[in-house]
C-alpha cells in the first residue's frame, strides 16, 4: 500500500539527510506554532484510496508533523507502524505513531520501540488505551505515564501525552483529572488534546495546569466534524460537550453530508482562530483521511 502513495509523495517531500534540523516535535513547538494533521490506517482497499489521496494532498501543504493513530481497529495495530516508518523515511516532515499499553507486554512494547528508533522515528505520543469491556485485560501496564517511562528507557524520543480539556471521562473528579495529567505532563514533552468545540475549556485547562506549577505546550486537537451522528457518538464517548447553539446548528444540516461537512469547516476554523488568539502552541487537526476540509480550514485562515 504504501508503495503505492510513497513514491509520489517522495519527490518534493522527500527529507534531504541531516539538511532539515529539527525532527523531535518539542524542538518544533519551541521555535514557534506548529500545525499537524492526523490520519488512521485505513483498513479497506477503498479506504487506502482516501489515505493515500489524503497523505500526498495534504503533504504538500508542508505540516510541522502529522501523526498516525493506533489500535482502535485491533487488527491494523501493524499497519501503524508499516505507515510511520514508511513515512519516516519518504517525507519531509516527521510522522508520530499513537502507542496505546493496555493489553500489551513490556516485551511487545519495547520491541516496538525499538523498531520505531531504528527506523528514525523520533517522536511517540504515549497513551493508555480503553480497557476492555469485560475488563479482563492482560498486559504490564495501566496508565500512559508507565509507558513514558518506558519510552524514555528506549531511546532518545520527544514523548507526547494525551490531555482531556473537559477531563478524561474516567477521572473521579476534575481535581484528580489535573493532578494526573499534570504530573503526566511533568515525565512528557508536550500534550495533544482531545477534540473540543468551546475554546474556553482549552484555555481553563491551560491556567489549571499553570496553577500546578506546570508549563508544558499544550496542542489542542481540533476535529472538522463531516457526520452529525459520528461527531456526536464521538462527542459522547469522549466526554465533549456540544454547545446548544452548535447543536442547533448540526440538527439543521444533519440530512445534508456537504452541508454538514461545510458546517464542520465553519466550525473548526472559527476555533482554530480563537485558539491562535489565545497563544496555543501548535493546531493538531484531525484529517480523518480526507484533505478537503483540512485545505478549506487552513485557505480560510490564509495558511
Ligand atoms: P491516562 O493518562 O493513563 O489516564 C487515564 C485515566 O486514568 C484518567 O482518568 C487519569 O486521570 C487516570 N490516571 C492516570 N494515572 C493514574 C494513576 N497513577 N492512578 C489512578 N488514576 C490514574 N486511543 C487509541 O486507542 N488509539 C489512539 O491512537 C488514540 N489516540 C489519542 C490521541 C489523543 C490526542 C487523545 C486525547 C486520545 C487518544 N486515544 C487513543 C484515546 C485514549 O487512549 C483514551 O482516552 C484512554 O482512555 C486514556 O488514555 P490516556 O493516555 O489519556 O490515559
Amino acid at each position: 500500500m504504501l508503495r503505492a502513495v510513497m513514491p509520489t509523495v517522495r519527490g518534493p517531500g522527500r527529507r534531504a539527510s541531516n539538511s532539515l534540523g529539527a525532527m523531535r516535535i518539542d524542538t518544533l513547538l519551541a521555535q514557534g506554532p506548529t500545525w499537524s494533521f492526523e490520519f488512521f490506517p485505513p483498513k479497506t482497499p477503498d479506504g487506502r484510496r482516501e489515505f493515500e489521496d489524503a497523505v500526498r494532498d495534504l503533504s504538500t501543504l508542508n505540516p510541522s508533523y502529522v501523526s498516525v493513530t493506533y489500535g482502535a481497529l485491533g487488527g491494523v495495530r501493524h499497519l501503524t507502524r508499516d505507515i510511520v516508518l514508511a513515512m519516516t523515511r519518504d517525507l519531509a516532515f516527521p510522522a508520530m505513531p499513537h502507542l496505546t499499553c493496555v493489553g500489551h507486554d513490556r516485551g511487545e512494547i519495547v520491541r516496538l520501540l525499538e523498531t520505531y528508533r531504528d527506523g528514525g522515528v523520533e517522536n511517540i505520543l504515549a497513551l493508555a488505551g480503553d480497557p476492555r469491556d469485560d475488563g479482563c485485560d492482560t498486559g504490564d501496564f495501566r496508565y500512559a505515564t508507565d509507558l513514558v517511562e518506558l519510552i524514555r528507557a528506549t531511546g532518545d524520543f520527544a514523548v507526547g501525552v494525551a490531555a482531556f480539556p473537559e477531563v478524561h471521562p474516567r477521572s473521579p473528579d476534575r481535581a484528580a483529572d489535573r493532578r494526573r495529567l499534570a504530573d503526566k505532563l511533568r515525565v512528557a514533552d508536550f500534550g495533544l488534546t482531545q477534540f473540543f468545540f468551546d475554546p474556553e475549556h482549552y484555555r481553563v485547562m491551560v491556567q489549571e495546569l499553570a496553577d500546578l506549577g506546570v508549563d508544558a505546550p499544550v496542542v489542542p486537537g481540533v476535529m472538522p466534524f463531516t457526520s452529525v451522528p459520528g461527531a456526536r457518538r464521538m462527542a459522547a464517548m469522549n466526554g465533549t460537550r456540544i454547545p446548544d447553539a452548535l447543536q442547533a446548528r448540526m440538527d439543521a444540516v444533519a440530512h445534508d453530508p456537504e452541508a454538514t461537512r461545510r458546517l464542520g469547516v465553519a466550525v473548526a476554523t472559527d476555533l482554530v482562530a480563537r485558539l491562535r488568539e489565545m497563544g496555543a502552541p501548535g493546531i493538531h487537526l484531525y484529517a480523518m483521511n480526507r484533505a478537503t476540509s483540512i485545505r478549506e480550514i487552513l485557505a480560510a485562515l490564509d495558511r
